[in-house]
C-alpha cells in the first residue's frame, strides 16, 4: 500500500474514495477488532492513547501543514485550535476515563435492605464518527479517542471536502500500530455516510450541518441507533457598557474572524449596549481593518474552504445589503474573488433581527452588530434564534454576567471570552435547539460512548421477598409500611415492625 505522503501527493477523488462494496468487510474487521480491543485492561488502553498523543505531538508540524493546506486556515491556527486541543483532550481522557468508566457504587433504598447497587460501563461496539471540514482533525479525533477509551472500535468518515486530513489520520493510526480494524478511516461523501449508517454501527457521533443532522436522525431513528448530533450555531455576544472594551473588541474580532468565521461557535451576532455602541464600533472597525488576509504563514485570515460556502456567505451578505444593511469594513460582495476565495472581514450595521444574516448560520468572516438598551432586551435578542450552541457575555460585573448567562438558552456560555468552552475537556460539549442533540467531552461524554448497565445484587440466601407471592394478608402491612416511612408522620419503629411481619408472611409459604 502507498504511504500517506504518496497518497497525499497523488490525491484525486477516484483514488481516495472507499468503494461502497468494501463496507461489509470494514464492519466485520471492526467487529472482530473490537472484541480484542475490549479485552485490553484499562491501563493498557490508556497506554495506547498516550502513544497516540506522543505521535501527534511528534508529527505536529506535518499535521498543522496538512490541515492548513486542506482548509486554508493559517498553520499556526491549525496548531493551536486543532493539534493542541486534541493533545490536551487525550491527556485529560487518559486521566479521567479509568474513573469515569469504572464501577460506580450507588445507594440502595431501605426497603431493599441487604442488596447492593452499582452502575457498570461496557463498550458499545462499533462507533461511527462522521466529521466536517472546518476543524477536520479536532472534530474527528476527540470522539474517536473517547470511543477508544470506552473500548469500542471506530469507523471514521471524515469530510470529503478535506480528504488530505482523512488520509493523514489514517496514516497516524497505521503508525500507532493498534490491531488492524480497531480504527478504520473511510473516504467519501454523503453516499458513503448513508451506507455506513445503513450497516448498523452501534453508535453514530455526527458533527456537521443541521440539515445533515436531521437526515442522520431520520436514518438512525428507525434502526434505533443511538447518536450524538453536534450541529450548527448562530452564537450571540452581548457587550455591556461596563465591559473591558478593548478586550471585548479583540475578543469579538477573533471570535468572529478566526478560521475565516468558519467555526460552529463563531461570534455571529454582536449586541452592544447603546451607551458605548459608537465608540465600540469605531474600535471594532479599526481592529478589523488591521487583520491580514492571505495564504502565507503570517496571515490572520485565509481563504474560505469550499466554493459552496463562499456562495452561501456571498448570498447572505448581498441579501442583507439589499435590505438596508451597511458594510463598515470589507468589500462589496460583487467584488469578491471566487478563485482565491479570500473574503476581507466584514462589520455589518443597520441590520434587523428578521434578516437572514441574523437568523441563519453564515459561517464566514462577517459580523453583524446591533444595539440594545437593557439587560432584558439583550437576553431576548440573544434567545431569538433557532440555534443554541454557544454564547458570550461581557461585563466587569461578574454577578450580572452570570445572571444573564443563566437566562441564555445555549449549550455553553462564556463570561468575557469567546469559543473556548469546546477546548475545555472537563466541560460537556453540545448544543440545544437546532444546534444538536446530546453531548460529548467531560465524564458524561465518555460514559455516553459506553453501554450503562445498572446492577442490583442480592446475597441470594432468603427464599422469598416481601413483595413476591403470596399477596394474601399483606395489603394492610404494606399500607402501614407506606404511611410510617413515606407519610407526614414518620415512625421508624412501626416501619420496622410492619417490615418484620411482612418478612414472616413471606416465609410462611416456604
Ligand atoms: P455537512 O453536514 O455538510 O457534512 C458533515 C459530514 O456529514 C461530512 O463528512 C459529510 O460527508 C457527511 N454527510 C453528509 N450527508 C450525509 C448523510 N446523509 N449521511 C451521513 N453522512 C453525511 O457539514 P459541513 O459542511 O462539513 O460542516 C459545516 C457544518 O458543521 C456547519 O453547520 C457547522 O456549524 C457544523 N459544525 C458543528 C460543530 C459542532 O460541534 N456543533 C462543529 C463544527 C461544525
Amino acid at each position: 500500500m502507498a504511504s500517506a505522503e504518496d497518497r497525499l501527493k497523488n490525491l484525486t477523488s477516484e483514488n481516495s474514495e472507499t468503494p461502497l462494496g468494501q463496507i461489509p468487510f470494514i464492519f466485520s474487521a471492526s467487529r472482530s477488532a473490537q472484541k480484542e480491543f475490549a479485552t485490553l485492561p484499562m491501563p493498557q488502553r490508556m497506554k495506547v492513547l498516550s502513544q497516540l498523543r506522543h505521535l501527534i505531538v511528534e508529527r505536529e508540524q506535518e499535521i498543522s501543514r496538512v490541515i492548513s493546506r486542506a482548509t486554508g486556515k493559517p498553520p499556526g491556527e491549525a496548531l493551536t485550535t486543532e493539534v493542541m486541543v486534541v493533545a490536551d483532550a487525550i491527556l485529560q481522557i487518559e486521566k479521567r476515563a479509568p474513573k469515569a468508566l469504572g464501577k460506580q457504587r450507588v445507594k440502595t433504598p431501605i426497603t431493599f435492605i441487604g442488596k447492593h447497587s452499582y452502575v457498570e460501563y461496557k463498550p458499545r461496539g462499533v462507533v461511527l464518527v462522521i466529521s466536517p471540514w472546518n476543524f477536520p482533525f479536532m472534530l474527528a479525533m476527540i470522539p474517536v479517542v473517547e470511543a477508544l477509551a470506552a473500548g469500542n472500535s471506530v469507523i471514521m468518515k471524515p469530510s470529503e471536502e478535506t480528504p488530505e486530513v482523512g488520509i493523514l489520520m489514517e496514516s497516524i493510526f497505521k503508525q500507532l500500530g493498534i490491531p488492524e480494524g480497531t480504527v478504520q478511516v473511510t473516504h467519501g461523501g454523503r453516499l458513503l455516510g448513508e451506507a455506513l449508517i445503513e450497516s448498523k454501527p452501534d453508535f453514530v457521533h455526527f458533527t456537521g450541518s443541521v440539515n445533515t443532522g436531521k437526515a442522520i436522525a431520520s436514518a438512525t431513528g428507525p434502526l434505533l441507533i443511538p447518536n450524538t448530533l453536534e450541529l450548527g450555531g448562530k452564537d450571540p455576544m452581548i457587550v455591556f457598557e461596563d465591559a473591558n472594551i478593548e478586550r471585548a473588541v479583540n475578543g469579538a474580532t477573533w471570535g468572529a474572524f478566526s478560521n475565516a468565521g468558519q467555526v460552529c461557535m463563531s461570534v455571529e451576532r454582536l449586541y452592544v449596549e447603546n451607551s458605548i455602541y459608537d465608540h465600540f464600533l469605531d474600535r471594532l472597525v479599526e481592529q478589523t481593518s488591521k487583520l491580514k488576509l492571505g495564504t502565507d504563514d503570517s496571515s490572520d485570515i485565509g481563504p474560505i474552504t469550499t466554493s459552496a460556502q463562499f456562495q452561501t456567505i456571498q448570498s447572505q451578505v448581498k441579501a442583507a445589503i439589499s435590505e438596508g444593511a451597511k458594510l463598515l469594513t470589507g468589500l462589496d460582495p460583487d467584488k469578491w474573488n471566487p478563485t482565491s476565495r479570500l473574503i476581507p472581514p466584514m462589520i455589518l450595521t443597520d441590520v434587523t433581527h428578521q434578516m437572514e444574516i441574523m437568523q441563519e448560520e453564515t459561517f464566514g468572516p462577517v459580523l453583524p452588530v446591533m444595539r440594545f438598551d437593557s439587560e432584558e432586551q439583550a437576553i431576548a435578542l440573544a434567545n431569538d434564534s433557532r440555534f443554541g450552541l454557544n454564547s458570550s457575555v461581557w461585563t466587569k460585573d461578574a454577578s450580572k454576567g452570570k445572571r444573564v448567562i443563566s437566562k441564555l438558552i445555549t449549550g455553553s456560555a462564556l463570561l468575557n471570552d469567546v469559543i473556548l468552552t469546546i477546548a475545555n475537556p472537563y466541560l460537556p460539549y453540545g448544543g440545544v435547539k437546532d444546534s444538536g442533540l446530546g453531548s460529548y467531552h467531560a465524564d458524561s461524554g465518555i460514559q455516553n460512548l459506553a453501554i450503562r448497565t445498572a446492577v442490583m445484587t442480592d446475597p441470594g440466601r432468603p427464599l422469598s421477598e416481601i413483595n413476591w407471592f403470596p399477596y394474601q394478608g399483606k395489603d394492610e402491612l404494606f399500607e402501614e409500611l407506606l404511611k410510617s416511612y413515606w407519610g407526614a408522620s414518620r415512625n421508624f419503629a412501626k416501619f420496622g415492625i410492619s417490615y418484620l411481619k411482612l418478612l414472616s408472611k413471606s416465609k410462611d409459604r416456604h
